[in-house]
This record gives structure tokens, C-alpha cells and sequence, in this order.
């Protein structure tokens, strides 16, 4: 796991969605759980407000979650923050998915239509409402110059080709970190298993102890009862 990209990714995305301020924050948080929000003030040298602020906004998306608890000596709650890195990503790749359909549905335009332009109010118009203002820039009456599209139509293709990458290798951090994630909850499950078997090792001996000793009781009171016979006759 290329955990420096992995935050890069994070930082880039917590800013587009909360703000400069993010950067810092998320920084912050990458790779770790509950974290103390006074203390995410004290380290990124923002205010409560500022930090709280990027918080809320992040949690808007469902990026990060926090616990509260009580502070006994000052009576009041702090809040402690995890984010959801696997979560981040899913946006992430959500984000670039859409960009992508985007830019297809440009280009498509752009190699079955044809586009005009002002000279000079550099305003660009389709065919359909140039024929309508008879080629001629409903501002300025300048005449319209046909759009040459090419060059644009290569930055669009080179743009697509860099963000299809770009997903592919957020997808496999992604999958990485949902990797991890599995291995953990089974790491867990096995030693919630493990406890519970001793448990029933420790709470079955209990139980033959007490059968063992109800049963040496009873061998007793038996004992006893022919020998008060016996004493009867
Ligand atoms: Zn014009």
C-alpha cells in the first residue's frame, strides 16, 4: 500500500469538497481512529471553528464519522473523528467516473456537430442557432468563423486518457485497503471465536466439577441411608 499517494488522493478530494483547510486535516487523520478534534485544532494550528467547519463538511459526504464522549472534568462532549478512507475513494472514483462520461459526451459532440464562433466576442454558438442569427455575432454583427476543432478535440482525448488512468489506480488502492479491511474482521472474528471457545472450556469444567460433586453427594446420602437402615433392623 503507497500510503504517500494514498493521502494525496485523500488531500486532493478533502479539498475539493471542504476547502483549503482540509488538506491539513486530512493529513491529520489518514490511517488513524478516533481522533480527539481539539487536538486536530492544536496540531494543524487552525481554530475549532475552522477545523469543525472542514469536519462537517466532510461528513456531509459520508467521509468521516465521529463517537462523542463526555469530558468528566470540563462537563462538556468532544468529539473524536475516523475517516473513511475506503469510503473517500469510492467518491473519489464516483468523481472521476462522471468527469470522464462527461468528456465522451464532449467529444462525440465535437466529431458529429459543427460550432461557430465570434471573432471578436470570442461567444460560441452551434450550427443550428448560428443559422438562426444568419452566421452573423447577435452582439457585435461580426461575421461567424467556423470552429476548428481538432486541437480541442486532442486536449479532450489526452485529458480522458489521464483520468481513466487515474481511476484504475484509485480503484486498486481502493481494493487494497477493502483487502486489509477483510483481513482484520476475520483477524477479529477468529479471536472473538478463540474467547469464546475458552470460555466454554473454563464454564463446562465448572459444570462436570458441580456433577462430580452432586453425584459424590448423593453416594453419600445413600451411604447414609442403608446405614440408618442398617441401625433400623
Ligand atoms: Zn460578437
Amino acid at each position: 500500500m503507497d500510503k504517500k499517494f494514498l493521502t494525496k488522493l485523500l488531500k486532493s478530494l478533502g479539498e475539493r469538497l471542504a476547502g483549503k483547510n482540509a488538506n491539513a486535516i486530512i493529513e491529520l487523520l489518514v490511517g488513524k481512529k478516533d481522533v480527539n478534534e481539539f487536538k486536530i485544532a492544536e496540531k494543524t494550528g487552525l481554530t475549532i471553528n475552522q477545523v469543525r467547519n472542514v469536519l462537517y463538511k466532510l461528513a456531509h459526504h459520508n467521509l468521516i464519522s465521529a463517537i462523542r464522549k463526555k469530558d468528566k472534568r470540563k462537563g462538556w462532549y468532544i468529539y473524536y473523528w475516523t475517516l473513511d478512507s475506503i469510503r473517500a475513494l469510492e467518491l473519489l472514483i464516483e468523481m472521476i467516473d462522471k468527469e470522464i462520461k462527461r468528456i465522451e459526451h464532449e467529444i462525440k459532440k465535437r466529431e458529429t456537430k459543427s460550432f461557430y464562433v465570434c471573432p471578436i466576442c470570442e461567444t460560441e454558438f452551434s450550427e443550428e442557432t448560428a443559422l438562426l442569427y444568419e452566421f452573423t455575432c447577435p452582439e457585435c454583427g461580426e461575421v461567424l468563423q467556423l470552429v476548428d476543432s481538432q486541437k480541442y478535440l486532442k486536449e479532450l482525448k489526452k485529458r480522458a486518457t489521464t483520468l481513466e488512468q487515474e481511476i484504475i489506480e484509485v480503484r486498486k488502492i481502493r481494493d487494497e485497503l477493502m483487502e486489509e479491511k477483510k483481513k482484520r474482521e476475520t483477524k477479529k472474528k477468529a479471536a472473538r471465536q478463540k474467547k469464546k471457545e475458552r470460555k466454554k472450556k473454563t464454564a463446562g469444567k465448572k459444570k462436570t466439577m458441580k456433577k462430580s460433586a452432586a453425584r459424590g453427594k448423593r453416594k453419600r446420602s445413600g451411604k447414609k441411608k442403608k446405614e440408618s437402615r442398617k441401625r433400623k433392623k
